[in-house]
């Protein structure tokens, strides 16, 4: 009996892998301990979905554990993502007065983004960078850190 190649055929092994982006989920890169320093050191190296490949860094949420508040916005802006920090720049100055008067310490307060990479539209290299919002499917896949962040997670 032939078989193979012999018979006039062979067989292919597929070598193509799925890259992690592709997946569409962090889960994988959140870890069980370590508290807020351990989740924002895993953050940085996130691939969870593409987003990751034109920012500058992942912006993970700013402030204590023990926070009176915790301020969710959407995404790191311009600002953001080059310095690291969520919450910067004139958006960041204007939420410290609101908290201030309501009553409330900026020191207080966790900040934090949704989606903590920047996603952006840029004309040409060198022109401004423009937000743009992400997708539902990329707030998803961002979504096992923000889980992480809230005190209920226990894992700060
Ligand atoms: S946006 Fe969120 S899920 Fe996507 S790579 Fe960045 S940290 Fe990971």
């Amino acid at each position: 009996m032939l078989a193979g190649r012999e018979a006039g055929y062979s067989a292919s092994v597929s070598t193509r892998t799925t890259a992690p982006e592709d997946r569409y989920t962090a889960q994988p890169f959140v870890p069980e301990r370590g508290g807020l320093s351990g989740l924002r050191e895993a953050a940085a190296g996130c691939r969870g979905c593409p987003l990751h490949r034109d920012a500058t860094q992942t912006v993970f949420g700013a402030g204590s554990a023990d926070a009176r508040v915790m301020l969710v916005g959407e995404q790191p802006g311009d600002q953001e993502d080059r310095q690291g920090r969520p919450f910067v720049g004139p958006a960041g100055r204007l939420l410290d007065k609101a908290l201030t008067e309501a009553g409330i310490d900026p020191g207080d307060a966790y900040v934090t983004n949704a989606v903590k990479h920047y996603k952006f539209t840029q004309a040409e290299p060198r022109k401004r960078r423009i937000h743009k919002a992400p997708t539902l499917r990329e707030a998803a896949a961002c979504g096992p850190w923000l889980a992480a962040e809230l005190p209920s997670s226990g894992r700060n």
